[in-house]
This record gives structure tokens, C-alpha cells and sequence, in this order.
């Protein structure tokens, strides 16, 4: 491939993370190609009224949000192809980025691809999704006020999102497949000693009963099958989430669930010139504040390498080849 083919960056991923280092790449004159997605917006796309990102005092949809974050890197340059990236070859430079049978190269490449939510997969789910299902109490949890609401899951996230929900929800049900939770102890001690919260054990959602919104679950337990309906007015999903790596896991360092690794204090991976932002590397914080923060950081990275790599055009900067 001539050198005139290969750019300076590539961006995987359209987020939060992906659109603010789309944007400050693109005002570093990196005119950077963000390869964002078929779904592009990520996460906020299935969120209604964002209320807690600085700077939108009344709130935003979430959609809203990322169109507008989306326009500002385009306003400087930024250039969007809205397709899914199939392949990825990060062994040596150029990097190589494939979507189908087109190949795109770059010096650099900045991962953020994000990370899903794990949905129960049950049609009534689907149906429901924004509108008395969500995946997010924090995003979501203040139009429960007073409402009695589930949430499924034994790991921290459910605890979390279920204590988090008691600040508003009139009564909170945590249900869980088995007897024993995951989380840690000190979060099953508060759940334990809040008594806006219940614990229905041995036990799953089988189904979302309600036309416009949600009226009542249908729970099935794990332990004999028997079925029983409860009133319900929402449901929160919180069985964890999975990073959106399979392109990227064995290529880059990554942790046991998957989600990228990065040189602390940086978005450094493993190799030379690949950077990673947002979700797909954090699955602390898990916010479009941080994620956005922290696709600013790579942009910033990624200018530095950059600028270490025009400075010394005869230093071959072969990438570790994959394992
Ligand atoms: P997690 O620890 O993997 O827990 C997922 C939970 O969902 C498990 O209890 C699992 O049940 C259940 N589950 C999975 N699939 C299910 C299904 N199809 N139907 C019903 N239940 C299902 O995930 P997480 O809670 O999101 O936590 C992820 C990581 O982030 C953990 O390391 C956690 O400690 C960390 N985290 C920390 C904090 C904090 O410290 N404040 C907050 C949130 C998350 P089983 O137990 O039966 O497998």
C-alpha cells in the first residue's frame, strides 16, 4: 500500500468515546475516518432523557445527544463511515482496518467499540426496551419515583442499580437466579438492611406482561418451574455487561472478561500506535462522561505517537505481532 493510502487515524467506534476523539483529532488536523458503526451512537441510543451529562442543564435524549456530539467532529473535519469493521490486523504498521472486503490503513488506531448490555432474550424484553425496561439506573431510575420496580441480577451491578433505585422507587425487587449472590458482601449488607428492598430468590423473569408499558412480570423458578405473575411498573436488566472486543482479543491485551487493557494513566494498549477509549476498556465508571473523557485522552495519545513517528520517518515502528 503507497504511504499516501494510509492516514493518520483511524477511529473505531461511535460514541461517546469514538465522537470526542473524533473531534479533538480533528481539530489536531488529523482528519481522522471514524468507522462508527451500522448502530451508530452506541449505548445512549437505547436511553431516553439524559440528565446527568454537564452542559445539557434541561437534560437530552440520549440519541439527541450523540447526533449532536456526532455533528461537532464532523464540523471539523472528522469523516464518518456508518458501517460495521469486520477485521482488524494491528501486526505490523500501516494498521489495517477491514470492513468487508475494503481495506483501510492508519498509523494509528483508536478502539471504542463500547461494550453491551447482556439482555434476558425474551421477546417481551425487546418490546418493552426504553419504556419500563432499561439496563441503566442511573440513567433511568428517576421516572420510577414511587413505582415498584425489579431488577435482575445477583452481581454488584444489581445491587448497585438496586440500591441506587430505592432513593426513588416505592418498593425494589431484586430477583436472582440462585440462593448465593456474587456481589460483595458489603453490598448484599446493605441491600439486607434497606427496607424499601426484597429479595425473590431461585428465581427468574419469564416474562414482560403489559401493552403501552410494563404491568406485571411473570417469574419461573429455577427451583421447581412453578410460574407466578407480580405487578410491576419497570424492570432493570443488570446481569452484567460484555465488551464489544471479539474483533480486537487476540490481538490486544485484555482481562478475563474480555475488556481491553491499557498502560495505567494512559489508553496505551499493548501495541504500538493502538489506543483504546470508553467502555470497551473500563468497566468500572461505564459513563458518557468518562467514556468521553477518556476518548479525549486517546486523542491526545494517539497526536503524541504521531508526532514521535513523523519526527523519526526511518525508525521501522513494528507493532508486536499478535501471539
Ligand atoms: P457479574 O458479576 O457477572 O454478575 C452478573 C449477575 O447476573 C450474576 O449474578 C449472574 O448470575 C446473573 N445473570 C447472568 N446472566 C443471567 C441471566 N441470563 N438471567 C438471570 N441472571 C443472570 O456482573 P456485574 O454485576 O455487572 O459486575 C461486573 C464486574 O463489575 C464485577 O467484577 C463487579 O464486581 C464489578 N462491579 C463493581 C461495582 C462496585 O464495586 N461498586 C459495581 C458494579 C460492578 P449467577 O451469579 O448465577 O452467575
Amino acid at each position: 500500500m503507497s504511504d499516501q493510502n494510509v492516514r493518520e487515524l483511524i477511529i473505531v467506534g461511535g460514541g461517546p468515546a469514538g465522537y470526542t476523539a473524533a473531534l479533538y483529532a480533528a481539530r489536531a488536523d488529523l482528519a481522522p475516518l471514524v468507522i462508527e458503526g451500522f448502530n451508530w451512537g452506541g449505548q445512549l441510543m437505547i436511553t431516553s432523557d439524559v440528565e446527568n451529562y454537564p452542559g445539557y442543564a434541561d437534560g437530552v435524549m440520549g440519541p439527541e445527544m450523540m447526533a449532536d456530539f456526532r455533528r461537532q467532529a464532523e464540523r471539523f473535519g472528522a469523516e464518518f463511515l456508518t458501517d460495521d469493521v469486520t477485521r482488524v490486523d494491528l501486526s505490523e504498521q500501516p494498521l489495517r482496518v477491514y470492513v468487508g472486503d475494503d481495506e483501510f490503513a492508519a498509523r494509528a488506531v483508536i478502539v471504542a467499540t463500547g461494550a453491551s448490555a447482556r439482555w434476558l432474550d425474551i421477546p417481551s424484553e425487546q418490546k418493552h426496551k426504553g419504556r419500563g425496561v432499561s439496563a441503566c439506573a442511573t440513567c433511568d431510575a428517576s421516572f420510577f419515583r414511587d413505582r415498584d420496580v425489579y431488577v435482575v441480577g445477583g452481581g454488584d451491578s444489581a445491587f448497585e442499580e438496586a440500591l441506587f433505585l430505592t432513593k426513588f422507587a416505592s418498593r425494589v425487587h431484586l430477583v436472582h437466579r440462585r440462593d448465593e449472590f456474587r456481589a460483595s458482601k458489603i453490598m448484599v449488607d446493605r441491600a439486607e438492611a434497606n427496607d424499601k428492598l426484597d429479595f425473590v430468590l431461585n428465581a427468574v423473569v419469564e416474562e414482560i406482561i403489559g401493552d403501552l408499558k410494563v404491568e406485571a412480570l411473570r417469574l419461573r423458578s429455577t427451583v421447581d418451574d412453578e410460574t407466578w405473575e407480580v405487578p410491576a411498573d419497570g424492570l432493570f436488566v443488570a446481569i452484567g455487561h460484555d465488551p464489544n472486543t471479539a474483533l480486537f482479543v487476540d490481538q490486544l491485551d485484555h482481562d478475563a472478561g474480555g475488556y481491553l487493557v491499557t498502560k495505567p494513566g494512559t489508553t496505551e494498549t499493548n501495541v504500538q500506535g493502538v489506543f483504546a477509549a470508553g467502555d470497551v476498556q473500563d468497566h468500572t465508571y461505564r459513563q458518557a462522561v468518562t467514556a468521553a473523557g477518556s476518548g479525549c485522552m486517546a486523542a491526545l495519545d494517539a497526536e503524541r505517537f504521531l508526532a514521535s513517528f513523523e519526527g523519526h520517518p526511518g525508525t521501522a515502528l513494528t507493532a508486536p505481532r499478535p501471539a
